[in-house]
């Protein structure tokens, strides 16, 4: 997105684009992984044009504290880290590192805190191990969306201290829009495309016989998962009279 492309027409022509890769790969294998690399270029390629100006960031992949935090994913980007995880869950555990047990953890323990709680409680995302993201070259957009120039502010904040903290105004924006961008390409092919809580859906995903093929059938099979305060139905409207 140029300086004078608007909002709105950067919506449109990335919802167009994900609905073309969903026309074009419904029926493969694929699908999840091309979403995913498509919202995550966009993603990049914006946010580096519309952060010219901005300070530098002092989020360099070697911080936890915002994984602490609760992530709400697209299913496209649960599916793509569940894939990770069920093909590297042995190779981790030869290391000790038990990520399916940690998941299933997780989704117990934190599954459906709401935003409030999850920071009271400061439980770590099942994928962080020794301070690093095992997955972070596919961490979902809400991952990439949260970066701050003070890293010493961001984890107070991070915490549940009351202070202010920077963050960059275009990774929110741009986060927002090719997310809504996707989830307005899936709603419009019929297939679920709601918010998920990245721990249980996580879970439900590796746990549930064929649930990618029930979710490319136009089924939902992480609706246990779902962010229960975002309204399908408010956002489908907010779709709609942006004329997706
Ligand atoms: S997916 Fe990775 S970056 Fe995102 S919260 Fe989990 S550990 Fe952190």
């Amino acid at each position: 997105m140029s300086a004078d492309v608007s909002s709105s027409d950067f919506f449109r022509a990335a919802t167009n684009g994900f609905s073309e890769t969903i026309n074009a790969c419904r029926t493969r294998p694929e699908l999840v992984a091309l979403l995913c690399a498509q919202a995550f270029d966009g993603f990049a390629q914006n946010v580096a044009i519309q952060s010219q100006g901005e300070p530098a960031l002092a989020c360099h992949g070697e911080c936890e504290a915002c994984c602490r935090l609760r992530v709400a994913a697209t299913a496209p980007e649960i599916f793509l880290l569940a894939r990770f995880v069920s093909v590297n869950a042995a190779a981790f555990a030869e290391r000790d590192v038990m990520l399916l047990e940690r998941i299933a953890d997780a989704d117990r323990t934190i599954g459906g805190l709401s935003e409030e709680q999850r920071m009271l409680v400061q439980y770590a995302c099942p994928l962080i191990e020794g301070g690093l993201c095992l997955a972070y070259k596919i961490r979902p957009l809400a991952c990439r969306g949260h970066a701050a120039f003070d890293k010493a502010s961001c984890v107070a904040a991070a915490r549940g201290k009351d202070v202010e903290t920077a963050v960059s105004a275009a990774h929110l924006m741009v986060r927002g829009l090719v997310q809504n961008a996707l989830m307005a390409a899936l709603r419009r092919a019929g297939l679920a495309w709601g918010l998920y809580e990245v721990s249980r859906a996580l879970h439900v995903a590796l746990s549930a016989p064929n649930a990618l093929e029930q979710w490319i059938s136009g089924r939902d099979p992480l609706a246990l998962a779902r962010i229960p305060e975002f309204d399908l139905v408010e956002a489908g409207a907010i779709f709609d009279a942006a004329g997706e």
